[in-house]
């Protein structure tokens, strides 16, 4: 029988010193969960940093391939978690067992990719410029310049990711490949989920020899505990995921400390979609189809759910809209994660109402509201009333899109300029429409991260090549990304050594090579 510690995890040791507790939430019972949480203090959040500040040391300088043993156990013991965890996932999330399990495999591949990663060493970015001493009119130094940590890392856990993008998720596991210790302020809502991930990451950490202070879990369900965090001076860098409003405030924060620091927050996103009439010929029907799946997938609570829907009008585009009036109107509505997601869906989707046409909703039925139920809807505005209403543009987090109909391309393309910076942005249509477009291909280049020929955007590749961050406010940094293997690169900075002692190097840049990677020498690319 695998029990749940209710306790903060600091360090090595677990430590309940508060009088401050709190329960996590069943969505689909709406009642309180049994598991009961000792929020953390002042004190103990201090000793999370002061642990992992020690740690720090002796963790970066370990091999690559200890601390890739040390992911890789992570991923073991989350797997051996087994059934406990998912049930544990759904009882917290609503979510169905196929969904946790999903979402499990994503997070053992993530470990397992960075741990890969780790093992190649091209994180470190090894450049060599070796000296010339015959260059005139001055001679050339030797320099050489690699990647190293920040420092200890805090992780805001994810509510829409209990899994990928909180306790082990993606910024947790990027952070310890790099070689910076983690403070996770878990999400309230899912702190048992945590807990048991938590335990995981513990066990692995005692198993691979990892320093005291590599990993500490602290809960909460006040702001004032991540504040002090994000404040503490040995808190190097921060990692969010959440609404615009918690990732700009803790990013403000962390600029007005004496020692700024990096805040790597994913936020808000809408997601336009571009209808050009040519998508007809691609199938309306199956796109239509498409499109409200993904729409109400989860409830809608995906950052890269699609939101905005602009169509140019024509009888293709009619009938495009006709078909996902129907094909969203068969789909169930499911619950939503927490009440505080729910209400803030309810209160966004009035908004829009006030301003748009309802055009659809889920299936309206005995599946009510209260009880923590989000009614999938779409609505539908002109282009002079979306123009007119910048309130519209913004992310409504749940199940609901807005179809904008412009009467041509001209009138779209300054709605595409006027929007907030997205995750993604998505053109159906056909190869020739395409390259007839390309002043509306550019503007929705400029608003985005990821652009999408023919797709949908949920449904996030794990892969090098994806980019999962977008232009304010879809991220705080639209230079890095928060999936794939470079997602690394949010928690280094890079130190250039001036005609430093060969054998006092860094293994990567000795001479000789003897780590084996890819480095630039002089220029080339080299593995000699
Ligand atoms: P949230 O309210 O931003 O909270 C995320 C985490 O940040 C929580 O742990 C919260 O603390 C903390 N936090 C928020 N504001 C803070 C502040 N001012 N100071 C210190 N800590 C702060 O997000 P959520 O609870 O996940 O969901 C609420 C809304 O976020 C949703 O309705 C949705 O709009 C948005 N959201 C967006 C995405 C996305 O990927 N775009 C994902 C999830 C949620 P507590 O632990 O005390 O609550």
């Amino acid at each position: 029988m695998i029990e749940i510690p209710n306790q903060n995890l600091i360090g090595f040791q677990y430590s309940a010193e508060s009088a401050h507790s709190f329960q996590t939430f069943n969505p689909i019972t709406q009642k309180a969960t049994p598991w009961t949480f000792k929020c953390a203090t002042v004190e103990e959040a201090s000793l999370a940093t002061r642990k992992a500040a020690y740690a720090f040391e002796s963790f970066q300088a370990l091999t690559l391939k200890e601390r890739a043993a040390f992911l890789r156990a992570i991923a073991i013991e989350i797997l051996a978690l087994g059934d406990f965890l998912i049930d544990t996932y759904c009882t917290e999330t609503g979510l169905p067992a196929a969904r946790a399990m999903g979402e499990r495999g994503r997070t053992i591949g993530q470990l397992e990719g960075f741990a890969t990663a780790l093992e190649n060493g091209q994180f470190l970015d090894p450049v060599i410029d070796h000296e010339d001493l015959e260059r005139s009119p001055i001679p050339k130094v030797d320099i050489r310049k690699i990647n190293y940590p920040l420092g200890p890392i805090v992780v805001f856990g994810a509510s829409n990711f209990p899994l990928a993008y909180s306790t082990a998720g993606g910024d947790t596991a990027s952070a310890l490949a790099t070689g910076c210790p983690v403070i996770v302020k878990g999400h309230p809502m899912h702190a048992a989920t945590g807990a048991l991930v938590a335990s995981a990451i513990l066990k692995a950490a005692k198993d691979t020899g990892m320093p005291e202070g590599v990993f500490s879990n602290l809960n909460s369900n006040s702001y004032e505990l991540g504040q002090q965090l994000v404040k503490d001076p040995l808190i190097k860098g921060v990692g969010f995921t959440g609404s615009v409003a918690g990732g700009t405030a803790l990013y403000q924060l962390a600029q007005s400390r004496s020692e700024p620091i990096p805040v790597f927050a994913e936020m808000g996103s809408v997601n336009p979609i571009i209808v050009l009439p040519e998508a007809l010929d691609l199938g309306a029907t199956d796109w239509a189809e498409a499109y409200a799946a993904s729409i109400a997938l989860g409830s809608g609570q995906f950052c890269t759910n699609p939101g905005l829907i602009f169509c140019v009008e024509g009888p293709e585009t009619a009938l495009f809209i006709s078909h996902l009036k129907a094909a969203f109107s068969k789909i169930s509505p499911t619950v939503m994660l927490h009440p505080n997601i729910h209400a803030a869906y309810n209160k966004g989707r009035g908004e829009v109402a006030e301003k748009a046409q309802l055009l659809a909703t889920t299936q309206p039925q005995e599946l009510k509201s209260e009880n923590g139920f989000g009614e999938g809807a779409i609505y539908e505005v002109n282009a002079t009333t979306f123009a007119a209403n910048p309130s519209l543009h913004l992310e409504v987090f749940g199940p609901m899109s807005l179809v904008v109909r412009c009467k041509n391309i001209a009138e779209l393309i300054p709605l595409i300029a006027n929007l907030e910076g997205q995750l993604t942005g998505t053109i159906l249509g056909t190869e020739k429409a395409i390259a007839a477009q390309p002043v509306l291909v550019n503007t929705l280049k400029d608003r985005v991260g990821r652009i999408i020929f023919n797709g949908v955007p949920t449904g996030v590749e794990v892969c090098a090549a994806m980019q999962h961050g977008g232009p304010f406010p879809a991220s705080s940094d639209a230079r890095f990304t928060a999936v794939g293997v470079h997602a690394m690169k949010r928690w280094l900075r890079p130190i250039s050594f001036q005609n430093w002692p060969q054998l006092q190097l860094p293994l990567a840049l000795q001479e000789g090579n003897p780590l084996k990677i890819w480095r630039l020498v002089d220029g080339s690319l080299s593995l000699d």
